[in-house]
């Protein structure tokens, strides 16, 4: 469960109607799942993101996070974590691209366990302490490149990418369990598209979502 301390941006920006605000937009835009829309509403999307910055936290936008990276919008948060999860309960997820963490909170409050990894060491460390701020402890945060997956040979229920990759990245897709899921925005032509790849018995299925905007997957580790 999430602390959910009554914080140091304030109670305005932050209050109960502001965030009520923020969930009847993602219903209004097509997010069903009660269980999700619950975890947005109840997780401190202001402590992801610079104090400068809090009172923007409950608008439906992505905001700067530093290092040309972005905390995702709201709603595609809600969105590709409905999609993970239609299936039926996940025990394991792994994350590409920590960057705020915000999103590795969302899925943190709905999975047993999220194992996450960034590529860039100071986003890496700063979502560590605000994910043990704010009292969660079922995840594992790696500084590593994701384009290799989580180093081990553990294979997980789903697989959730937040920047877009040229194509379906091979060691992602053998870490993928049985019946296991992956959500992943795909860029061809300068466009991006939100794809679902699931594991059947005889390959992979895949399923287009919707156009979508994402910062690009990028190659090898920075501190
Ligand atoms: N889920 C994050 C989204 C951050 S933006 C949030 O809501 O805050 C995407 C993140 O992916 C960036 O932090 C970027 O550094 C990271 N990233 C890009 N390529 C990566 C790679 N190959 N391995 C791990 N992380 C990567």
């Amino acid at each position: 469960m999430l602390n959910n301390p009554q914080t140091e941006a304030g109670i305005g920006m932050t209050s109960a109607r502001t965030r009520d605000r923020l969930i009847d937009r993602l219903k209004q835009q097509g997010i069903r799942s009660p269980q999700v829309l619950d975890v947005i509403r109840d997780t401190p999307r202001h402590l992801f993101i610079e104090e400068a910055m809090a009172h923007k936290a409950y608008e439906d936008t992505a905001l700067p996070i530093g290092f040309d990276q972005t905390i995702s919008q709201p709603y595609i948060v809600a969105r590709m974590t409905e999609l993970l999860l239609e299936g039926g309960p996940l025990r394991t997820v792994l994350e590409v691209g920590t960057g705020s963490g915000y999103q590795t909170a969302v899925l943190a409050e709905l999975v047993d366990r999220v194992f996450s990894v960034e590529r860039i060491g100071a986003l890496h460390h700063r979502a560590k302490g605000v994910l043990q701020k704010v009292g969660l402890n079922n995840v594992s945060l790696r500084h590593t490149d994701g384009n290799g997956g989580w180093p081990t040979t553990m294979k997980f229920d789903a697989i959730i990418v937040t920047a877009a990759s040229p194509s379906f990245p091979k060691s992602l897709t053998q870490q993928l369990a049985a019946d296991g899921v992956l959500v992943i925005p795909v860029e061809q032509n300068g466009e991006q598209a939100l794809c679902r790849v699931r594991r059947t018995e005889s390959g992979f299925s895949q399923e287009l979502i919707e156009p979508v905007c994402f910062v690009p997957m990028l190659k090898g580790v920075i501190e």
